[in-house]
């Protein structure tokens, strides 16, 4: 498989309408995960070029958000139809930075695109109020205003939908954007940008900078005063830092974090159900994404008929070159990544878990680990407080409903959360137990761009999608209109 149009793999950062090199000269190489072999290596940005981002972005503003909402919708509809007409090539060059198998990257084109495509029509509907005053006199509007330069800081395990999903929407009410990829996966987000140029979007009001120091372009996003937002996807350690960077001129932030997601079954689940769910929401991504299941809790009843027939489900999954279509589990981004995996499920062994499949790195590639079930995990377990991000399950019995709940709150985090079971009023008090900002009830995907995406805790605040995900980059202004009695 291989790129049709090539001008889709850029080199060059986008920046102010023109594609340009590091002041400096400098670039960095960007690796196939599978094989760690090169594939091109892009522009390596720095603060001054951040800095002139940002200013591009400040000039654009008024003339970006001065463009009616209509006029907005039809520069993002163009933008989704040429991601649309290229999804193939997009998908490959997905597959080729960041790993994760061709059906994936085909999806994630689709699932990234519906952003730009939902947002553009929404745009049209960010809609203030008049309300009722409490004088003769005056008469009181909320309107609503776009919230200025957006800075959107993005991870590398969705590289197009992580983006689309915070520049749709600053952009359709009227926002100008810098992004800043992570520097594993800079060149879906270059060949967004080259795609939004063509969509005709004016000079500034969207800038991509790649770079291998994300401290040094971070600390100007955060700190320039010209920014009025940051919209940030990755780590808690990462987020807190930018929020305590942000604070010093008080920018409106979104932050979409980690998650520890448990996901419960409960006696009455429907097993069959419950498998198919399991490994949608654990192996999705060879189990790479924030709202991937950390922790399943099965309840005594259904213990073994579920976990005989999960393990089952795991051995029957393929692990690979996502380039390969028949393959369903790529390799782990890096190899730090797949380190982290190996500490995990050896300090779980160490204390006592069992192994019931895999448990060991795949001989397919240097950075392919086998799909794993672990059982009798302790939740005193490393594995069960920190993000896992590969494809290991590890599974806790419980016996009651109270007790369950309380173990799944047990975590700083509050993502997302799954259960399956067909009690009605159970059903209710669960979901309104769980302490999460998503709960999937009988099903394991939960990702949508018409639905609220975010978390509750250390994993957050803000939502991304539906209208929810379009008030995140307005504010409301009140007018008071005085002065309007009769003659
Ligand atoms: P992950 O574990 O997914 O790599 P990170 O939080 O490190 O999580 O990375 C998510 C994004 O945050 C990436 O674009 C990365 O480059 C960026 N990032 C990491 N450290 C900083 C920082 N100090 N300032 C700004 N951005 C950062």
């Amino acid at each position: 498989m291989t790129i049709q149009e090539t001008s889709l793999l850029r080199t060059s950062a986008f920046l102010d309408g023109s594609w340009i090199p590091a002041d400096s000269g400098r670039t960095f190489a960007v690796t196939n995960p599978f094989n760690r072999e090169l594939i091109v290596h892009v522009a390596n940005l720095g603060a001054p070029e951040t800095e002139r981002a940002v200013a591009a972005a400040y000039k654009a503003f008024p003339i970006w958000s001065g463009k009616t909402a209509g006029e907005r919708s039809q520069i993002l509809r163009r933008w989704y139809e040429l991601v649309m007409d290229y999804k193939e090539d997009l998908a490959i060059l997905m597959t080729l930075e960041q790993g994760k198998p061709i059906s994936e990257s085909r999806a994630e084109v689709n699932y990234g695109a519906s952003f730009v495509e939902w947002f553009a029509e929404e745009g049209k509907r960010a809609y203030g109020d008049v309300i009722p005053s409490h004088r003769r006199d005056a008469r009181i509007l909320a309107v609503k205003q776009p919230v200025g330069v957006v800075a959107a800081i993005t991870p590398w395990n969705f590289p197009i939908a992580m983006i689309t999903r915070k520049v749709a929407p600053a952009l359709a009410v009227g926002c100008t954007v810098v992004v800043k990829p992570a520097e594993d996966t800079p060149l879906c987000a270059l060949a967004l940008a080259y795609l939004a140029e063509r969509a005709g979007f004016p000079p500034g009001v969207f800038n991509v900078i790649p770079s291998d120091d994300p401290a040094e372009v971070g600390k100007v996003l955060t700190t320039d005063p010209r920014v009025r937002k940051v919209s940030f996807t990755g780590s808690t350690p990462t987020g807190k830092l930018l929020m305590k960077q942000a604070a010093g001129t008080l920018k409106k932030l979104s932050l979409e974090l980690g998650g520890n997601a448990p996901f419960i079954v409960f006696n009455d689940a429907d097993i069959q159900s419950a498998v198919k769910g399991a490994i949608a929401s654990k192996y999705r991504n060879g189990g790479q994404t924030c709202v991937c299941t950390n922790r399943f809790f099965v309840q005594d009843g259904i213990y073994d008929q579920f976990t005989a027939a999960f393990a089952e489900a795991i051995s029957a999954l393929k692990v690979g070159n996502g380039m390969d279509a028949s393959v369903d589990i790529g390799p782990l981004i890096n190899d730090s990544a797949i380190e982290k995996v190996n500490r995990l499920v050896n300090d779980a062994l160490d204390r006592g878990a069992r192994v019931m499949v895999g448990a060991e790195l795949s001989n397919t590639g240097p950075r392919c680990y086998s799909p794993t079930l672990l059982l009798d995990v302790d939740p005193e377990m490393d594995i069960a407080q920190e993000e896992i991000f590969g494809p290991v399950s590890s599974v806790f019995r419980f016996t009651s409903e109270a007790e369950v709940i309380a173990k799944a709150n047990d975590t700083p985090y509050g993502l997302a959360a799954y259960f399956y079971g067909n009690d009605h009023a159970r059903i209710w008090r669960v979901a309104e137990a769980l302490d999460y900002g998503m709960v999937g009830i009988n099903t394991g995907m939960i990702s949508t761009a018409v639905a609220p995406f975010g978390g509750v805790k250390e994993s957050g605040f803000g939502r991304e999608g539906s209208k929810y995900g379009l008030e995140d980059y307005l504010t409301v202004k009140y007018l008071c209109w005085g002065g309007i009695e009769g003659e």
